[in-house]
């Protein structure tokens, strides 16, 4: 049995906004959905299941809070906009019963900074700000690793790389970063007209599943990150030159290549990301 909630719509995120005297800014990335059967979706995709403790980045108005309630969720919310962190667990209290807003504790901070989180969250579920979507999700990867899966909405092209494999076109430095984690795909397209203001970009769901074990420490996802940045920023190089500067020069680049069992003459874009840590493992 879920709990009694009461889903946000057009009208309803319309008057809290009035209310506020908010006029969403860019800056802040703040699209509202509007639309209480995409948070529904993005609830159920995400696989969120009674007793879950979810952590949701950028709450905005609550739309997909009261979802992640909903489902019967703990929720841990992380708001940067001090007038929507303050008003959160007053319109929880308005839409949701006791029980369900009991469930929801908003910290006022930047995500980008956040380092500790109450409680232990398993699941990331979030409409992410898109202007620092990707790392907003690389920094909740790092740090929390309590966090073994999730669902975050993003803009399409953004997500479309996240997930991508090598060789594809889209494929870059955070396909690969976000590939260290876990594993990623893309979970469907969202259309704009459920948000307020509509966006002038398509979002789509990604979902991620954490690996197992991470394939290695702190001191090898750095060293690999590393690489990983430099043989993207000159993505049409070759290895042996675009990790030239970065190992010392050419002749080395190539020797710590052949080490790893990749091919001097190869780009970035061909390799997975067990090639980019057989990198940095031969760098050492
Ligand atoms: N979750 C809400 C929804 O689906 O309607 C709002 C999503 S909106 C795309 C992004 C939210 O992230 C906004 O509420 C914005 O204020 C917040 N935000 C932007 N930058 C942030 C940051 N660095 N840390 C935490 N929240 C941030």
């Amino acid at each position: 049995m879920s709990s009694q909630v009461k889903l946000l719509g057009p009208a309803e995120i319309r008057d809290l906004a009035e209310l506020l005297g908010v006029t969403p800014t860019k800056k802040l990335g703040q699209n509202f959905v509007i639309d209480a059967n995409t948070v529904r979706r993005i609830v159920r995709v995400a696989g969120v299941e009674a007793g879950d403790s979810v952590v949701e980045i950028g709450p905005g108005l609550g739309s997909l809070t009261l979802g992640l309630l909903e489902a019967e969720a703990s929720v841990v919310a992380v708001e940067i906009d001090g007038r929507l962190a303050e008003q959160l667990p007053m319109t929880v209290g308005v839409q949701a019963d006791a029980p369900a807003a009991g469930r929801l504790t908003v910290m006022h901070q930047d995500a980008l900074r956040v380092t500790e989180l109450p409680g232990q969250p398993s699941r990331l579920v979030a409409n992410l700000p898109y202007n620092i979507s990707v790392p907003v999700l690389l920094h909740f990867l790092e740090h929390f690793a309590s966090i073994r899966a999730g669902v975050v909405m993003v803009q399409s092209e953004v997500g479309q790389r996240v997930a991508a494999e090598p060789g594809s076109k889209v494929y870059g430095a955070p396909s690969v970063k976000a590939a260290w984690y876990g594993s990623w795909r893309t979970a469907g397209q969202v259309s704009r007209q459920v948000f307020w203001p509509v966006p002038n970009v398509d979002s789509i769901l990604i979902a991620f599943q954490r690996h197992a074990a991470e394939p290695g420490d702190e001191a090898l996802r750095r060293r690999t990150f590393e690489i990983v940045d430099a043989a993207f920023q000159q993505r049409r190089k070759m290895l042996r030159q675009s990790l030239s500067v970065l190992l010392g020069d050419s002749a080395t680049a190539s020797a710590v290549l052949t080490r790893a069992g990749v091919e001097p003459t190869s780009r970035g874009e061909q390799l997975a990301v067990a090639d980019f840590i057989a990198i940095a493992r031969a760098a050492q």
